[in-house]
């Protein structure tokens, strides 16, 4: 398992995948240790006639059947003892059911040894002091959202000199707190340290307008940064255009574009993706994106969309070498007009808010999963 440290610990995640046989090495060890250890997979991948020989080169890794994080809604696959588990965490489940996903101490090291690369490459680690500002959940006791760890966690890449939430924790519950933030906020933008964002682009954009209606213009600073994530999910049709939303936050904050990172991830696929000047979320050298047919999740061709799936040798705890999102995507072979040559997916929308039904249901009752 050692050649997974090599794949994960790269000082440029975006180098040239000239490293496809170890990406595939590490896979197939992968698959093998869970079939081993999770007799639930060992079952789905054998009732779908595959065997981790069948993979022989790149072309062949979307053959690993996906598992849907709809799947993991309902059904615990861990190739761990449960006790072993360092974190866990549950994806936001707005509609009532959640993933719940645990990291061994294993994966957890390589996630974080990974992440900080990742990071650090992207000018996001900075050993100077910020006061952050959170636009989103303080937290808390009584919840283990992985969007709450997320935010919490980002608020480790630089020293923190204050943590304001824009959900601030009641006790039992959450409160807006925009007005506190305010406050904090005018507060940070007069001393000499940068001021950190973290968290949803909605309350990011509400937070804005609520300044620029009030007449207020800061000037953060320069090193200031915004590090976005978690999309737009629960507030579609209040999307906005990105660049009006750059351009707010130049006009309000001061910040410009080039300190605007904008994250992908998924609890299922614990991994980041951050969105270049081009607006495109390029992929590092630890993952493959393959994106399928919403009918047969076949593999359809670049520049076609489909359902956004990933895969990764990274999670030693869980089966997740291969799973596919309820994501709508399109990927594309580089170079990129930001200068990066790796390949990249755009996001288009969720296959259920763009009313689109996707089989990916039909796959989780397929794959024995529980009734929906
Ligand atoms: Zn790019």
């Amino acid at each position: 398992m050692d050649e997974r440290r090599k794949l994960f610990l790269k000082r440029d995640p975006y180098s040239p995948p000239k490293d496809g046989a170890l990406f595939l090495r590490s896979v197939r060890a992968l698959t093998e240790h869970h079939i081993r250890n999770c007799p639930e997979y060992a079952r789905i991948l054998e009732e779908r006639g595959f065997s981790p020989d069948m993979l022989r080169s790149e072309k062949d890794l979307y053959k690993l059947p996906v598992i849907p994080t709809l799947y993991l809604k309902r059904n615990r696959l861990f190739s761990v003892d449960e006790k072993e588990l360092r974190v866990k965490a549950s994806s936001s489940g707005t509609k009532g059911k959640k993933s719940v996903v645990g990291l061994d101490k294993k994966s957890l090291r390589l996630g974080i040894g990974m992440m900080f690369r990742f990071f650090k490459y992207h000018g996001i680690i900075s050993p100077v002091p910020v006061n952050y500002i959170v636009l989103g959940y303080e937290p808390s006791a009584h919840a283990d959202m992985g969007a709450i760890k997320t935010a919490y966690g980002t608020t480790k890449f630089a020293p923190a000199l204050s943590r304001t939430y824009a959900l601030k924790d009641t006790g039992n519950d959450y409160e807006l707190n925009l007005e506190g933030v305010k406050t904090a906020l005018i507060k940070a933008a007069k001393s000499p340290f940068p001021v950190r964002f973290v968290g949803f682009p909605p309350y990011m954009y509400f937070l804005m307008k609520m300044l620029k209606d009030e007449g207020i213009r800061l000037k953060t600073g320069r090193r200031s940064t915004v590090l976005l994530g978690g999309g737009w999910k629960g507030f579609s049709g209040l999307e906005i255009d990105r660049e009006e939303f750059l351009r707010l936050l130049d006009e309000v904050l001061g910040i410009g574009r080039e300190r605007c990172f904008e994250f992908y991830s998924a609890v299922e696929h614990p991994m980041a993706y951050v969105k270049c000047s081009e607006g495109h979320f390029h992929i590092p050298c630890y993952s493959r994106v393959i994106i399928r047919d919403t009918a047969s999740l076949e593999p359809v061709k670049d520049g076609e969309a489909g359902l956004l799936s990933f895969v990764t040798p990274l999670v030693t705890s869980m089966p997740l070498v291969s799973v596919v999102t309820d994501d709508i995507a399109v990927r594309h072979e580089g170079p990129c007009a930001c200068g990066l040559k790796a390949p990249y997916f755009d996001l288009l929308g969720r296959a259920g808010v763009s009313g689109i039904k996707t089989c990916v249901s039909g796959a989780n009752e397929f794959l024995g999963g529980k009734d929906a």
